[in-house]
């Protein structure tokens, strides 16, 4: 199968969901909704692709997710449209749409997938899963705190502790803030313009604050820089350190990271991320900041925004053994043998899953009733229930239990009798 010519694989990095670790996936997403309800936060879902503008508006013109990844395509009616990245800005974006703000704040978290062209390699794919939460709310260093604390207190509830947590804030917009560190950088760079890697001297003219962030070293002329934590505005200075106390009082263990630098252009003021100890190069499990001014630059009424975004491929290669691994099977396997059996092992099987009982059977006439009870083995079933031609002529069942127990010989038409022997594992 696998060399055939004809066979047609998965696209470069994506990759199929197997039924043996489904579990687990299960496990994380539930622990997610479970976790997230308590703190306030309601589902929404949202489409997989939006226009174009809207990543481009919300996530930053200059930054290398719009420039270099994004998934954009122009549909047959000549739209652009891309496959979501990140789920920031669309969930803001049907926030406003669908007048949730009417009543003011919202806290509301998504699963699902993102879409992003980057180069394949151990937990970074095209296609990848994220579970991620918005809280739109006034900006108040209690909110940075609080969503720094659910996001440690989900990922001790997957039973993940070997962690990271870092903080750092990415100052505001206002003038002596950000913009003058724009300065710093400009100036610090004049006379370095021709080792710049290309993107890099575009991102001096455009978005120098994003040369931090450079993957092919041109950080390192400004290693002489005060750090942006250090030349902040007080305004930034006072929301830091109030985040930094809520953290204390609610007993979070951190470390400040004047370095730490997030890819996307509408965080400001307090960033965070959580490592994971045990995964590779791609270690970052979650992160996220403050991003007030998004909601209104796409419309909406003038609220804060504070959230983060946690790979579920990353969750999953980092929870404990054993963890989601796949239940036993069903309750019950009906062996048959002949038409008549079958046909009788049908209402049976519907009858009892009725009442909640999971039950297979098999219709193959080629397979034996020794063959049927070897997959019902293989199975892992917990009762197997002989239907043969003996059987159907004496009007009994015959049910046995799988881990060795005796045979019962039960009336055809008794299936409360069934169900209660079947049901009392
Ligand atoms: P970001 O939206 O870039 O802040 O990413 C948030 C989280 O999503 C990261 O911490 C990762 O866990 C996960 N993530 C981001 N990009 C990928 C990718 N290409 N493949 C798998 N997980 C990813």
């Amino acid at each position: 199968m696998r060399d055939s010519p004809h066979m047609i694989q998965a696209v470069k990095g994506t990759r199929d969901i197997l039924p043996e670790e489904v579990g687990r996936w299960h496990f994380v997403e539930e622990k997610a909704r479970r976790v997230f309800r308590r703190y306030g936060f309601r589902e929404i879902r949202t489409p997989v692709f939006e226009s174009t503008d809207l990543f481009a508006r919300g996530i930053g013109e200059g930054t290398d997710l719009v420039l270099k990844e994004m998934y954009t395509f122009t549909d047959r009616g000549d739209r652009s449209l891309t496959l979501r990245p990140e789920n920031t800005a669309p969930v803001v974006r049907a926030a406003v749409e669908n007048g949730l703000f009417r009543h003011g704040s919202n806290r509301l978290y998504y699963i699902g997938p993102m879409f992003r062209y980057e180069r394949p390699q151990k937990g970074r794919m095209r296609q990848f899963h994220q579970i991620g939460v918005e809280a739109f709310e006034p900006n108040e260093p209690s909110v940075d705190a609080e969503i720094i604390e659910m996001s440690v207190a989900f990922l001790t509830e997957l039973g993940i502790t070997a962690t990271d947590l870092v903080i750092n804030s990415a100052g505001c917009n206002l003038p002596h803030c950000r913009q003058a560190y724009r300065g710093l950088i400009q100036e610090a760079l004049a006379s370095h313009v021709e080792e710049l890697c290309p993107d890099c001297r575009r991102r001096l003219r455009e978005n120098p604050l994003r040369i931090l962030d450079c993957k092919a070293g041109c950080r390192r002329f400004l290693n002489e820089l005060p750090t942006l934590l250090e030349r902040q505005g007080p305004e930034c200075r006072d929301h830091f350190n109030e985040t930094r106390r809520h953290l204390d009082l609610l007993e979070v263990q951190y470390r400040v990271d004047p370095q730490l630098v997030r890819g996307l252009d509408y965080y400001v003021q307090t960033t965070f991320e959580i490592t994971g100890k045990s995964l590779g190069a791609q270690n970052a499990l979650l992160g996220g900041g403050r991003y007030d001014g998004l909601v209104e630059a796409l419309g909406g009424p003038p609220l804060g925004g504070f959230g983060f975004a946690s790979g579920l491929e990353r969750l999953i290669l980092s929870l404990p053994p054993g963890v989601g691994e796949p239940g036993p099977g069903p309750d019950l396997y009906i062996a048959t043998l002949g038409r008549a059996a079958d046909e009788h092992a049908m209402l049976i099987a519907r009858e009892l899953r009725k009442r909640g009982l999971w039950v297979e059977w098999d219709p193959d006439p080629e397979r034996s009733l020794k063959a049927k009870s070897r997959r019902a083995g293989q199975r892992q079933a917990r009762y197997i229930l002989f239907l043969g031609e003996d059987e159907i002529r004496r009007g009994v069942l015959t049910l046995k239990r799988m881990d060795g127990g005796v045979q019962t010989e039960i009336d055809a038409s008794d299936l409360n009798r069934l169900t209660r022997e079947v049901g009392d594992a």
